[in-house]
């Protein structure tokens, strides 16, 4: 049975559509299995009915017509309790119903399976025979084992609009709440622009070609890019690499050819279907061909040929994404995985709101959505990408909810809801001006995380008293390669002149994980535990040397402290590394008869390691500066970018509470100064806790700054430290989010704290 899944798994792959992948699944069923019939209902998510979308043993006309309400018949007893079902005659079954569309004599045996993704039933897979018997053990195996399959399958249609098209959904519904995760706080009303690189054939839809000469043009030009780009790569390697291994770009081109593929592709089009729907389906003939010859070394070539794919249509959906006019004035971009590229294609004045089917609220898109102070939406998995283009959609950061088709009284409620945060950001303005000073007087640094050179405006204007992050990162990704160390001068100079005489804190180079420099690929297995941070930068001493020489000779002359921090520490070794090599670069400076000050040195702690051994870092460096974001993903061992875990993704985990307060005390019994950088500290609760425990400096994007100025500036350290003391009992991560929103609503700063309605709530 293993290879008959297997056989199937790879047939589902290669199905050009959701409906063919269905009727490969109940063909095989019954081939297999041997049975009569083979069913497969989904939940229609408009009625909340179970329908029937494909068969095989019942008349065909039954696909679309048997639908049951919720937990009606056997097959909703199966979604009903999330379990299969198998009974010998389900005939006899008290729930049993009989539907004349299927215009057959009652089968007995039945098993049904239900078909369950992300802990949700999304429908049933049943099989059923005429004679009365029970299925085999092993049967109703392999039908588990495929109704998990399936549930991929369908989630994925889900997502793709696909499920709905087959249902007939024909117009739109109103006021469809989607749930993800908030990653920017706001709320955005647009019209939603769906974007790629999806180059991803599964979100090609069908559709004719509204004129057949641009299509061919549109794909020409796409055709001539990649041929260019393949040119150029192999020029470039012709020195790295000998000839014979180069061969595979030959065959790159020879597939471009109007001879092979290409030549395929534009007949389709001739034909009345759109590029990229005609490219979709030469490419899915070739590659399901390829996957059912028996010669491997063909076989291999599905690979090569889903990549030229790709290419193409990266193109040929670029030409669409890259025209400025194509974006509203309200434009909510919508897309597979939302990346910063695509989010800096947008012309700024547009953008609106972002969402993203992937990533979660610590993933950078997020960060880069905050510090643009743009809503966003992350790991909205189940979002009907396609069927969003163009309608109006509002997007509620807050909660991580959009609501598609929303009625004129849901998008007055909302607007209201933005007039009262924009009202609120205004009163907060003259705070800029104030202390970050408790009620009882103890005083805080409240510094910004930044990245991009637009944020240094936003932040003074904010008044923010210092950089508690600079991710040099950023400004490396947006070139094609290292940038020199005069360019990196420029760009520390501006952000030192700037801040002056205030502090700033510069991180060497944090590649790596889910950090990469489009010129300096790192491709590894398990990259968020493998080369990044500081790992790379000590085994690149030239590229580190280079950073921290600009970071210095940016300084000069400035009252602001350079402070230089490493990330993603491990180990003492890599303290000592580092700074020796701060040493040299400091003295390689004053070589150049350049007067300078020394500068200061932390470490950022996010490796749980480093919790253990954060005195005698401290003891190492002038400060300590924890990264909540990944110490939270390393010791909850949850990826921050993930979806599908986002949930056990807890910031408030009380583990983590009680690291933060470990290390607090460790940095304090060295007499160094700590500070908080991730997300946590520009949260008023997560704020909270962090004075409590004694942080000096919590550093935040520059739109959180003044809602945590407010509240910090409205409580008491008895206050902080009394809900600190309670939380510390506590053993879950929601009490305690909601044991200090209640306290924060009891002294009355629920103004704080997102609006309470969420979308569910209210509609
Ligand atoms: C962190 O990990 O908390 C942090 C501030 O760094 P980044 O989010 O850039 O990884
Ligand atoms: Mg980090």
């Amino acid at each position: 049975m293993l290879d008959a899944l297997r056989q199937i798994s790879r047939d589902i792959d290669a199905a050009p559509s959701f409906e063919h992948a269905l009727g490969i699944i109940v063909a095989r069923v019954c081939l297999i299995l041997g049975t009569e019939v083979c069913s497969v209902y989904v939940f229609d998510k408009v009625t909340g009915d179970l329908r029937l979308i494909e068969n095989e043993g019942f008349r065909r006309s039954a696909i679309g017509k048997v639908s049951l309400a919720p937990g009606e018949g056997v097959v909703g007893l199966v979604a009903e309790r999330g379990e299969p079902l198998n009974i010998e005659n389900a005939t006899e079954h008290p729930r049993y119903r009989h539907f004349s569309e299927i215009g057959e004599e009652p089968f007995s045996a039945f098993l049904g399976v239900p078909v369950i993704h992300n802990r949700r039933v999304l429908g049933v897979i049943t099989i059923q025979q005429r004679e009365d018997r029970r299925f085999r053990e092993d049967e109703e195996a392999f039908l588990t084992t495929l109704a998990a399959q399936l549930a991929n399958v369908v989630a994925h249609a889900e997502a793709a609009g696909s499920v709905s098209a087959l249902l007939n959904a024909d117009n739109v519904p109103s006021d469809v709440g989607y749930e993800g995760i908030a990653g920017a706080p706001g709320i955005a009303i647009g019209t939603a622009v769906v974007i790629g690189p999806s180059a991803n054939f599964d979100h090609v839809p069908d559709k004719g070609a509204d004129d057949v000469i641009v299509e061919l043009t549109n794909f020409d030009r796409a055709i001539d890019r990649v041929r260019a780009d393949i040119e150029e790569t192999n020029r470039s390697l012709s020195r790295q690499l000998p000839a014979e291994e180069r061969a595979l770009f030959s065959a790159y081109l020879h597939m471009l050819d109007d001879t092979a593929i290409a030549g395929e592709v534009r007949e389709e089009i001739r034909q009345g279907n759109w590029a990229q729907g005609a490219l979709r389906s030469v490419i899915t003939r070739h590659v399901s061909k390829l996957r059912q010859v028996e010669n491997s070394y063909l076989r291999e070539r599905v690979a090569d040929v889903q990549e030229i794919g790709q290419r193409v249509l990266a193109y040929l959906q670029q030409d669409i994404h890259k025209d400025k006019f194509y974006f509203p004035e309200q434009a909510i971009l919508i897309g597979e995985e939302v990346t910063a590229s695509m989010v800096s294609d947008v012309p700024p004045e547009r953008l609106k709101g972002i969402v993203s089917l992937r990533g979660s609220s610590n993933s950078h898109t997020a960060i880069l959505a905050r510090a643009l102070n743009i809503p966003a939406i992350m790991g909205a998995t189940e979002l009907p990408l396609h069927e969003f283009e163009n309608q109006t959609v509002i997007v509620d950061g807050f909660y991580g909810e959009l609501i598609g088709n929303p009625t004129a009284q849901v998008i007055n409620h909302y607007q209201e809801l933005i007039a009262e945060e924009a009202e609120f950001v205004r009163e907060l303005e003259p705070l800029k001006d104030q202390p970050s000073e408790t009620l009882d007087g103890h005083r805080l640094n409240l510094w910004v995380n930044i990245g991009l050179v637009g944020e240094i405006t936003r932040s003074l204007d904010r008044g923010a008293e210092g950089v508690g992050l600079f991710r040099t990162e950023i400004p490396f990704a947006s070139r094609d390669r290292f940038p020199t160390e005069e360019e990196q001068r420029v760009i520390y100079r501006e952000h030192l002149e700037a801040f002056n005489p205030r502090p700033v804190t510069m991180r060497t180079l944090d590649i790596g994980g889910d950090k990469a420099l489009p010129y300096f690929p790192i491709d590894e297995d398990n990259p968020f535990l493998g080369w990044r941070g500081i790992r790379v930068t000590l085994d690149h001493p030239e590229i580190f040397l280079v950073q921290v020489r600009a970071m210095i000779k940016a300084s000069v002359g400035l009252e602001s402290d350079l402070r230089i921090m490493f990330p993603m520490v491990t180990n003492r070794h890599e303290v000592a590394e580092a700074k020796a090599l701060v040493m040299r670069a400091y003295r390689e400076v004053r070589e150049e008869d350049v007067a300078v000050k020394l500068p200061q040195v932390g470490v950022m702690i996010e490796v749980p390691a480093a919790i253990h051994q954060a005195r005698l870092i401290a003891r190492q460096v002038d400060f300590l500066a924890v990264g909540s974001n990944d110490l939270t993903q390393y010791m909850l061992a949850v990826d921050r970018n993930n979806p599908r875990v986002a949930n056990l993704y807890q910031e408030m985990h009380p583990a983590v509470l009680h690291a933060l307060r470990e290390l607090a005390k460790a940095a304090h019994a060295e007499q160094k100064g700590i500070g908080i950088c991730g997300e946590l500290a520009g949260t008023p609760e997560g704020a909270i806790l962090c004075v409590a425990m004694g942080y000096d400096v919590l550093s935040m994007n520059a739109a959180n700054l003044p809602k945590v100025k407010w509240v910090i500036r409205n409580v008491s350290m008895r206050d902080c430290r009394r809900i600190l003391a309670r939380v510390r009992r506590m053993e879950d991560a929601d009490e305690i989010l909601d044991f200090i929103r209640d306290q924060l609503i009891g002294a009355g700063l629920e103004r704080a704290i997102p609006h309470h309605e969420t979308p569910s709530m209210f509609l």
